[in-house]
């Protein structure tokens, strides 16, 4: 019998393509288009067709040359093939594949090669995250690609899942540049979900970071997740999950000035790139975050602190740096002078204690910064003994001389043959939040 429409009938494809290949969402497989169809049925590709036209955030397939959705067609004599969903946006993006543009067979045979490749970098990359996870026995046992099914948003098939502490993780190996677009809405899916989402990258891209490279460090508190043999490994060794970790940590820098001799601090970001245990990280699946420090946070302190080195060297104005506390505590009133002042001799002393460099002066050793706020900011040298002695920052066997009688005499109840003076209050706060624990 004939049927009119067989869908048990094998599909061919077009002799033109247009996206030559493609790249399968559900497990990150690059597939070449010809040969794929033919394994097809006539009623699998029309099943396919208007699901690839509604996805709309996440594309079960996109093109492998540019990243960007790709939809069916059928030509008017029956072959398939794939053709972007927005033309334009191809366009934008400078494909390899568009309809004027005629790829030499070197070129093709070079993109399949890059293919095969990146396939095969997908399957390692899940691998070895799978071999990281099973390593520590407080994840729940890893699942790869199990499909993530809700009522209402659909389905996801993650690369590998499991759970940390109640919390459910999705790892998503990252090889090829994925659509930006598909990385928001796996973001907002899984946060929909309550689980945490972590994109995980088999090398450290070299000087020419990528859109999603950039993309995703920014967004996880500049933290990068990376993957290698020795670092599953080492998971195993130590029974405990331990990812590298590429990261960027807002800090100082010890400036000295020929020009007026002071020693002043320079914000800079420092490269930090270790195994990192996945216990000692903050889990945060509102913020969709995976990080040892909050970049903003750290940023705004080592302004902060930067700044505090400027004014006591009087290279900026104080009504900068008052501008700036009453931003941090929230405060509409007006600080004093004296108040603002001595707040920043006080950061410089703790600063000089921390780095042993005589921060925010042109005196020739540390110790005379602290020994300054003992002089000339009594109402702060309370803050200054405390804070020291809770950042482990004034280690008696170092105290010599002045600065050593000084602080035996404080914890004796002296200061100055008299008793100690009244603490000034309004600088708790701040002093929590600029030195946590
Ligand atoms: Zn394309």
């Amino acid at each position: 019998m004939n049927l009119a429409f067989d869908p048990d009938q094998p599909a061919s494809a077009t002799d033109a393509l247009q996206v030559e290949m493609v790249r399968r969402a559900s497990d990150g497989e690059v597939i070449e288009v010809r040969p794929w169809i033919q394994t097809q049925t006539e009623g699998q590709i029309h099943a396919l067709r208007p699901q690839l036209r509604q996805s709309a955030g996440d594309p079960p397939f996109t093109c492998f040359s540019c990243g960007h959705p790709v939809i069916l067609k059928k030509h008017a004599l029956g072959g398939h093939f794939f053709a972007h969903k927005e033309k334009s946006a191809a366009e934008r993006a400078n494909c390899q594949y568009q309809e004027d543009r005629h790829l030499s067979l070197k070129e093709l045979d070079r993109m399949r090669y890059q293919g095969q490749r990146e396939g095969a970098r997908h399957r390692r990359t899940k691998e070895l995250i799978r071999r990281i996870v099973a390593s520590d026995s407080r994840f729940t046992e890893p699942v790869i690609e199990q499909t993530w099914r809700t009522f209402d948003e659909g389905w996801r098939k993650p690369d590998v899942a499991t759970s940390w502490a109640g919390l459910p993780v999705v790892f998503e190996a990252q090889v090829s540049n994925t659509y930006p677009a598909v990385v928001a809405e796996r973001t907002a899916f899984y946060r929909s979900q309550g689980a945490i989402l972590i994109w995980v990258f088999d090398q450290l891209p070299d000087e020419h970071w990528r859109t999603l490279h950039a993309d995703t460090f920014c967004a996880n508190q500049q933290h990068l997740f990376l993957v290698d043999e020795e670092c599953a490994r080492a998971s195993e060794d130590a029974g405990e999950a331990l990812f590298s970790v590429y990261r960027l940590r807002p800090t100082l820098d010890i400036h000295h000035s020929e020009e007026d001799g002071y020693t002043t601090l320079v914000p800079y970001q420092q490269e930090e790139h270790d195994l990192v245990p996945f216990a000692s990280l903050r889990l945060d699946p509102e913020a969709q975050t995976a990080s040892l420090f909050d970049a903003q946070e750290e940023k705004r302190r080592v302004d902060h602190i930067a700044l505090c080195s400027r004014v006591q060297a009087e290279q900026v104005s104080w009504t900068v740096l008052e501008e700036d506390i009453r931003a941090i505590i929230q405060r509409k009133g007006a600080i004093p002078y004296e108040t603002v002042r001595s707040w920043a001799a006080l950061v410089c002393a703790i600063e000089a204690s921390r780095l042993w460099c005589p921060v925010g002066t042109r005196y020739p050793n540390p110790v005379s910064v602290l020994n300054l706020i003992h002089d000339s900011h009594p109402a702060f040298f309370g803050h200054l003994i405390h804070t020291l002695q809770r950042l482990h920052l004034d280690p008696a066997e170092r105290r010599t001389g002045a600065w050593k009688k000084r602080v035996e005499d404080f914890h004796a109840g002296r200061y100055k043959g008299g008793p100690i003076p009244p603490q000034h209050g309004g600088s708790a706060a701040l002093l929590a939040w600029l030195y946590p624990k």
